[in-house]
């Protein structure tokens, strides 16, 4: 089939890549020319693993193309994917723009008579599917000629390409059979869960999902906070609680908090939406709560163990908002970073993969490109990120390194036994 994917970020271009791979002819539209000439060129705009072999492999195959040609590009595709950003306006409201300012471009180019489906990918607030609509019949496109589906992505950064090609389910919202006909096709060869909904429940599905991940990230968060004032392991609890099948052990670790791309501005989205509509969001509300206390905690830990923080050295280990990607957007140690600087405190920073990202948005970051020198001559180590990479550190090592060894442990990564036979003062959460 004939694609166009507009938006070419983790969603977008994981999408149009991943298609093509499956056999379809795509192209990727973007309104930022420098991305697309760097794609043109073969550079891939972020990191994320296995993306670049994918892009490469069907560009040459002659697969998948990029292009700032809207209207060409919509002109020659029977299905139109639009994944651009939806971020948080100040009250926490999706912004739709992106989204609305690409109905519109479509509504323009589409004057031929051949039916198109207009697939929204991005995450937007339920109604967006009408919006759309509205904006196709308002430019004069016949309610025949096309027709909107909502197709909620749940990739997770860090493994987009193989959650792309081995999704737990695919969500097709719609209110025409060709539509679901079409979009089952395109996924057919993936063999995957298809569920077949309004589009009103697809959208609602998205958040439903970040909502529910985000609340057992804070629940858990919850417990490490009742767990340091009793004396339990929130480790050890989770370890125990997640194994019943109806709760599950994935998310139940406790650490800094959720941040990134999605939960922040999802769950911020998610509480406006219900407020909109005359409902007071209790268990959104709480959830945020917890997430920002997690923060708090953490920093109020760092002061008073070093008690007063100006000029101390402390070294950031990782900085992306989890392992296997450079996104740093709403990442918890930038909050963290942030913090610390006002207090005084000098940071030197190391992420394997987010330092380029990080110095276009932290400009007092000392940044050291190997490990081992970032720790060297700390006060203090922070642990902001669970790369494999800090798991395997030469604990021994790092101690002889660093003026005190002392650590906060943000994700939970060590066993707080051990690093206290090392010597460590070593301090993680809920443990
Ligand atoms: P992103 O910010 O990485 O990329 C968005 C891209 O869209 C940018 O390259 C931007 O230049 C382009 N764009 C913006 N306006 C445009 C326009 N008018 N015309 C053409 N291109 C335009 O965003 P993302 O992280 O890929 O997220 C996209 C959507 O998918 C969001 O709604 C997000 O919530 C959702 N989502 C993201 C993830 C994730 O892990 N990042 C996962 C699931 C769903």
């Amino acid at each position: 089939m004939k694609l166009a994917v507009i938006g070419t970020g983790y969603v977008g271009l994981v999408t149009g890549a991943c298609f093509a791979n499956l056999g379809n002819e795509v192209i990727c539209v973007d309104k930022d020319r420098q991305r697309i000439t760097g794609l043109n060129r073969g550079q891939i705009p972020f990191y994320e693993p296995g993306l670049q072999e994918v892009v490469h492999r069907n560009a040459r195959a002659g697969r998948l193309s990029f292009s700032t040609n809207l209207k060409q590009s919509i002109l020659r595709s029977e299905i139109i994917f639009i994944a651009v950003g939806t971020p948080s306006t100040k009250n926490g409201k999706a912004d739709i723009s992106a989204v609305i300012e690409v109905a519109q471009g479509i509504a323009k180019a589409m004057k031929t008579k051949t039916f198109k489906v207009i697939v929204n990918k991005s995450t937007v607030p339920v109604g967006m599917g009408d919006i759309v609509t509205k904006i196709l019949l308002e430019n004069g496109i016949k309610k025949e000629s096309f027709a909107v589906v909502s197709n909620p992505e749940f990739l997770r950064e860090g493994s987009a390409v193989s959650d792309f090609m081995n999704p737990d389910r695919i969500v097709i919202g719609a209110s025409d059979n060709r539509a679901f006909n079409v979009i089952s096709e395109l996924y057919r060869s993936l063999n995957a869960h298809m569920i077949f909904t309004s589009i009103k429940s697809a959208e609602l599905i998205k958040y439903a999902s970040n909502a529910f991940l985000a609340t057992k990230i804070s629940f858990i968060n919850e417990i490490a906070s009742i767990c340091e004032r009793v004396g339990s392991d929130v480790v050890e609890v989770a370890n125990a609680v997640g194994l019943d099948h109806r709760i599950g052990r994935e998310f139940l670790n406790a650490g800094i908090g959720w941040g990134g791309s999605c939960f922040p501005k999802d769950i911020l989205a998610l509480m406006h939406l219900a407020r909109e509509h005359g409902y007071e969001p209790q268990i959104l509300d709480a959830i945020h709560e917890v997430n920002n206390y997690q923060v708090d905690a953490f920093v109020g830990k760092i002061e008073k163990q070093l008690k007063n923080l100006r000029g101390k050295k402390i070294t950031v280990l990782g900085l992306a908002f989890k392992p296997e990607t450079d996104d740093l957007r709403d990442a918890p140690s930038l909050k963290i970073i942030d913090r610390l600087i006002a207090k005084g405190a000098q940071i030197t920073a190391y992420d394997p993969v987010a330092e380029k990202t990080a110095q276009k948005i932290q400009k007092q970051l000392t940044f050291c490109n190997k490990v081992y020198e970032a720790i060297a001559g700390a006060d203090a180590v922070v642990v902001a990120t669970e790369w494999g990479e800090f798991r395997d550190l030469d604990l021994l090592k790092v101690k002889k390194l660093m003026k005190k060894p002392v650590i906060f442990d943000g994700r939970n990564i060590y066993d707080p036994k051990r690093m206290r036979e090392l010597g460590f003062s070593y301090h993680g959460v809920g443990r």
